[in-house]
């Protein structure tokens, strides 16, 4: 039988966070869940896989010998699915939550809190509530209603009212250590400063795994490399490899995010050989480090900085859904221009 999409949930839970929980699935034994908690840690660290394990354990209808969810009964499937009608994932609408959608949360819990039905709401990114909507949230956590427990999810939860943060258990979650992560790396196979280049790129664990993927990250690089190599030639050939050779590697929007922060990375690193001798093997490009730092002798400190500068504020376009492409020409036609 094919594994569920709930089964992995639990075994990602039981992967990125074992002691959180293994922690709240004893407090449900115990029938100790708190009506609201807040969820605080950096994005990959499996919080809403964690939120969502804990909805399956109070649905599920065949809890195991363990302690958790079954991962294969129909509560389990469709709360998995964000297809439960007692399960509510709350996500921003566009760049914030605003307090139409507080409202309509509450006014749904109200109805089944009379029917006496359980209900979880969870909410993503709760600092993006704009402060209305965290006003009329905090009035739903302060005098809960029935059978209800909600779930704030959030990369950092200073960024959270007080109020809110007073009025919930805040669960904070560990970082991910370096030491682990630069040992994960290395059993993936890559060299030194692939390594260096992925720990400047993410520290997130998921993350890396797709960067790694069908050796993604050592193929971008390579072009990310040739591409600079041309530049530092000042060769317009370099123009033409966007489409040939980069283009056909960009799989989504994150990749598009991840190969300008690379084409950032290189010139940073001509950046720092200049101006802080930083040695080939702190570098994400240390494998042309002669190259790096020639083209570091031969530019000032502000055409590098320009070049530099540049790539951000186009890197910026791509939310306003300019064409990926454009973006990277213009880059490098930008680049060319500065290096002349
Ligand atoms: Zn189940």
């Amino acid at each position: 039988m094919p594994v569920t999409k709930a089964q992995q949930l639990i075994k990602q839970a039981k992967n990125d966070q074992k002691q959180i929980i293994s922690h709240l699935m004893s407090v449900v034994a115990k029938g100790d869940l708190s009506h609201a908690y807040l969820f605080s840690g950096s994005a990959g660290l499996g919080k809403l896989a964690i939120t969502k394990v804990i909805a399956m354990r109070l649905f599920c209808i065949n809890v195991q010998d363990d302690g958790y969810p079954c991962g294969i009964c129909n509560e389990c499937l469709r709360i998995s699915n964000n297809e439960h009608p007692d399960v509510l994932v709350l996500a921003p609408d566009g760049q914030s939550i605003k307090v139409e959608q507080i409202r309509l949360l509450k006014r749904e819990f109200s109805k089944s809190a009379v029917e006496g039905n359980r209900k979880v709401f969870i909410i993503d990114d709760a600092d993006l509530m704009t402060t209305s909507a965290s006003n009329s949230l905090l009035k739903f956590i302060e005098e809960p209603v029935g059978n209800v427990n909600s779930f704030l999810l959030t990369d950092d939860y200073h960024k959270l009212l007080d109020t809110i943060v007073s009025r919930t258990q805040l669960i904070e979650f560990p970082k991910v250590n370096r030491v682990a992560l630069v040992n994960y790396l290395e059993k993936q196979q890559l060299t030194k400063t692939e390594i260096n280049l992925a720990l400047k790129l993410t520290s997130d664990l998921n993350e890396i795994n797709r960067l790694c993927e069908d050796n993604w990250l050592t193929k971008m690089k390579q072009q990310v490399e040739e591409w600079f190599t041309k530049l530092a030639h000042k060769d317009y050939q370099a123009f033409p490899l966007i489409q040939t050779n980069m283009m056909p590697l960009i799989r989504d929007r994150q990749d598009q995010k991840v190969t300008l922060n690379m084409m950032c990375l290189i010139f940073r690193d001509v950046f720092n050989v200049k101006f802080k001798n930083t040695p080939a093997n702190e570098l994400a490009f240390g494998n042309i480090y002669d190259l790096i730092k020639q083209t570091g002798n031969q530019l000032s400190d502000n055409q590098l900085l320009s070049i530099i500068e540049d790539i951000l504020i186009n890197a910026r376009k791509q939310n306003i859904n300019v064409g990926f492409q454009s973006i990277l020409e213009v880059v490098t036609l930008d680049c060319l221009n500065f290096m002349r």
